[in-house]
């Protein structure tokens, strides 16, 4: 099949969360697989045009933007050498510090930024002559294109054929923008109804696209029932979720083995096995000397590498503080994010010096020498859709202790002295209480060196690999693509 995929942020060119792991690995899996995928997303000033080999492919395209045209010019470079990725430039709209917001806010011209790139994709498939069979939206930056594709360029012969997929990888995140937006994005207001792009009084691009798309999926199964079932989970959307249950699909994300895997990571001091667990010791004191604790072998060491955001549990996590804390453990702690939270953990780490490593940035290396590093991995959120980074962390063989949410309740099963059967430690409620227990059990079993090898080996040997879910995504792109050809004829 051919295969656009169309993404806001893609690794290694750009990222703020899974997302873009996702969206990195995904296309590498379905190109094994023979199809002709491609990617497509917008030319940030982050991206480094001469490490990524960007060269200049399309001058000039010229893109309707509400009343106005704006122009595109169209970079390509390779992942993998095989797999073209497009990158739409525009100085205006993307030459800017960050991808979507600063630390006080969401940039206020995002709606226009994102109808601009969305039209931009169509625009320059055109140009390139590349008609998919396909286009893979992710998340609401990339909404309006399965509305554009039935409304604006319904008539286009070029996509005659073309199905979309979408996929939330967050409900929380959802584009909304003021409904006087609604003549830039190319609309009518006739438009403006609660069945099409109406949203609460407002339009939301991520509904819209749910709404107008041949395939809705989501990032794990037992989040893809959640968010169908309150306002808590779904955030409003719930139920246009519901009305289109029979196209949405949970698929849980997998990990690219490539780029995490103990055995070859180049930004670890030692590499390592299961057979050869000892020497995760060492990552773990390299660790202590990186982050400025003083670690020892009879020493838990928590990891967190996080988003800072209301949803990740960082509330939870400062009011059981005063409890860990009493136990012998310390944590390295790895985020970005809300000023509330930096704040929060600021005033935490200061309180137990010694205990807490706090780094307040972005930074992968570091982030894969706190997975090789610590024993425990902890992810207490409030909501998790998928979540990679208890994934990365049981290829690691550090312990995961999560709670019980989203796809945290697909991946993470509580460990069992009994039958020696689970990967990490599980918790449901969001409470202190439940949090603190699940740690101390955690606790418990690191000192009991049988059962500490035996959770271990349960967590390496989990597989969360591409292979399985690559397999899914291409089931729901044929059934997309029919649904399509069923409503031509
Ligand atoms: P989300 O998409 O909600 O941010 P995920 O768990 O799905 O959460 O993915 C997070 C990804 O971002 C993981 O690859 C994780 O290693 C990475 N990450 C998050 N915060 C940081 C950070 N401060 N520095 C480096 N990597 C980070």
């Amino acid at each position: 099949m051919k295969i656009l995929i169309a993404s806001p942020e893609c690794v290694p060119f750009a990222k703020t969360g899974g997302l873009a792991d996702v969206v990195g690995a995904l296309p590498k899996f379905l190109k094994k697989k023979k199809h002709d995928v491609r990617l497509i997303m917008p030319k940030y000033k982050k991206i480094d045009t001469q490490k990524f080999e960007l060269k200049p492919s399309v001058k000039g395209l010229l893109v309707p933007v509400g009343e106005n045209t704006e122009v595109a010019n169209v970079w390509e470079a390779r992942l993998e050498r095989s797999i073209p990725v497009y990158f739409i430039e525009n100085d205006k709209y993307f030459a800017r510090d960050e991808l979507y917001r600063t630390a006080t806010g969401d940039y206020l011209d995002n709606a226009e930024r994102f109808i601009f790139f969305s039209r931009a994709c169509l625009e320059a498939a055109k140009a390139l002559a590349f008609q998919p069979e396909i286009i893979h939206c992710h998340d609401w930056q990339v909404g309006l294109i399965p509305v554009y594709l039935k409304t604006l360029y319904r008539i286009d012969g070029f996509f005659h054929s073309t199905a979309t997929v979408l996929t939330i990888h967050n409900i929380a995140y959802q584009g909304l923008f003021p409904k006087e937006i609604l003549n830039m994005a190319g609309f009518a207001w006739y438009d403006f109804t609660p069945d099409k792009l109406e949203y609460y009084d407002q339009i939301s691009f991520l509904k819209a696209g749910i709404v107008y798309t041949d395939i809705v999926t989501t990032v794990s199964p037992t989040y893809a029932k959640e968010i169908q079932s309150s306002n808590e989970f779904g955030r409003g959307m719930e139920g246009v979720l519901h009305r289109r249950a029979g196209d949405l699909y949970g698929i849980t994300n997998g990990i690219d083995y490539k780029e995490w895997d103990p055995t070859k990571d180049k930004y670890i001091s030692t590499r390592y096995t299961l057979k050869s667990l000892e020497k995760k010791e060492m990552c773990k004191s390299e660790l202590g000397k990186i982050a400025g604790l003083k670690v020892d072998e009879n020493t838990p060491l928590i990891g967190m590498i996080s988003r800072l955001d209301s949803l990740k549990g960082f509330d939870l996590l400062a009011q059981c503080m005063p409890d860990l804390m009493k136990e012998n453990l310390q944590f390295v702690i790895l985020g970005i994010g809300d000023q509330v939270y930096q704040d929060l953990l600021k005033a935490t780490a200061k309180k137990y010096p010694g205990k807490i490593s706090l780094n307040l940035k972005f930074d992968n290396i570091l982030a894969h020498q706190i997975y090789a590093g610590c024993d425990f991995f902890l992810m207490p959120s409030r909501f998790e859709p998928c979540g990679l980074t208890q994934l990365i962390a049981m290829r690691y063989g550090t312990i995961p202790i999560v709670r019980q949410t989203g796809g945290l309740a697909d991946t993470v099963e509580q460990f069992s002295s009994k039958t020696g059967t689970g990967n990490g430690f599980v918790f449901t409620e969001y409470k202190a209480s439940a949090l603190i227990t699940a740690v101390k059990q955690a606790l418990g079993l690191y000192a009991d060196e049988k059962l500490w090898k035996q959770v271990r080996s349960n967590a390496m040997g989990s597989n969360f690999s591409w292979d399985k879910a690559v397999e899914k995504y291409i089931e729901l792109f044929k059934r997309a693509y029919e649904k399509r050809q069923q409503q031509k004829s």
